[in-house]
């Protein structure tokens, strides 16, 4: 398994941002709620170490509502703002619009002190891929956006959107590289489909799924597929570690995505399970919430791997 993409745009994007840092006051980080730490890269604290932060849970309506909250909980005691968002919907905008004018109200207050009338907050967007920036962005700022740009001096040639009196965004996100220090993260990237499919089979991704959801959401499954899913909260039918995702899986874990290939009619020839198949309905099912709300992280997992 190689986890190491794109080293040379990596490096890019990363002096870029360093230079976008020096025009902003906030930094808005989006990460995706299901997995707040496997979709964060640290390196943005060292980045964006002067800056208002404002964290954004997106896909909150994919997430598990009361992990989103003790995620929100955990950010907020590191001194983040925070908003649970779901950036396709208009109506979280004024939440987060509100948040920014608080994370910002020192700075308007030292400007209006020096006599500094109407310098709108300016903010970055940053992200890994497929977190929903792109999305963000059009939601907030919308059609109507103006776009501003080649203030002399100032800006530099950068393109700003002006979201309102108060605040302007830099109009190209930041892009941050999940970082792959263990192989569950990239696990539950993939599974959330922040990654590429290739990088792991989609049996794995399904199989580890299926312990997950046993362990953590004991009859979630037998719900969406109406099936037998027994012992749903026996210890140890999860595999929790890497050589278990490679290697041995537990029995009840293959029996229940054959279970979900008989239900779904997934079959090869002489009637055997096509178990990619099955894999592959489950995945899809999950990222597109059709299996229900369902989170792969708890803050614990954070302080666990430090
Ligand atoms: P970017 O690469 O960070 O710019 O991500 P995009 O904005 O292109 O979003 C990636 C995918 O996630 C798209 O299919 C979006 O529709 C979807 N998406 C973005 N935000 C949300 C959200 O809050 N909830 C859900 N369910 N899907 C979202």
């Amino acid at each position: 398994m190689n986890y190491q993409w794109y080293p040379g745009h990596m490096t890019k994007a990363r002096r870029m941002m360093q230079e976008d840092m020096k025009l902003i006051d906030l930094v808005i980080e989006l990460i995706d709620a299901r997995i707040p730490f496997s979709s964060r890269n640290p390196d943005i604290d060292e980045l964006g170490k002067n800056k208002q932060r404002l964290i954004l849970l997106n896909k909150a309506d994919l997430a598990d509502e009361r992990r989103t909250e003790a995620w929100a909980d955990y950010f907020r005691k590191k001194g983040f703002y925070v908003v649970k968002l779901d950036a396709r919907a208009k109506n979280g905008m004024k939440t987060v619009g509100s948040m920014i004018a608080e994370a910002c109200r020192e700075k308007i207050e030292r400007d209006r002190k020096r006599g500094i009338k109407n310098r709108p907050v300016r903010a970055m967007i940053v992200g890994i891929p497929n977190v929903g920036k792109s999305t963000f962005i059009n939601t907030y700022a919308g059609k109507a956006c103006a776009k501003t740009g080649n203030k002399p001096g100032v800006t530099r040639g950068k393109q700003w959107i002006r979201l309102n009196k108060d605040v302007e965004l830099l109009d190209t996100p930041g892009i941050l590289w999940p970082k792959f220090d263990d192989q569950m993260i990239g696990l539950r990237l993939a599974v959330t489909g922040a990654i590429r499919d290739e990088i792991l089979q989609t049996e794995e991704m399904a199989l580890w799924l299926i312990g997950y959801m046993r362990k953590n959401y004991p009859g979630m499954l037998k719900q969406r597929y109406l099936i037998a899913e027994d012992g749903g909260t026996e210890e140890n039918s999860s595999p929790e570690n890497a050589e278990e995702v490679s290697g041995e899986w537990k029995k009840a874990e293959v029996a229940l995505l054959a279970e979900i290939a008989r239900v779904r009619g997934c079959r090869l020839k002489g009637d055997v399970p096509d178990y990619a198949k099955a894999a592959q309905l489950l995945i899809d099912d999950f990222r597109s919430g059709r299996l229900g709300r369902i989170s792969l992280e708890e803050p614990e997992d954070a302080e666990k791997t430090k």
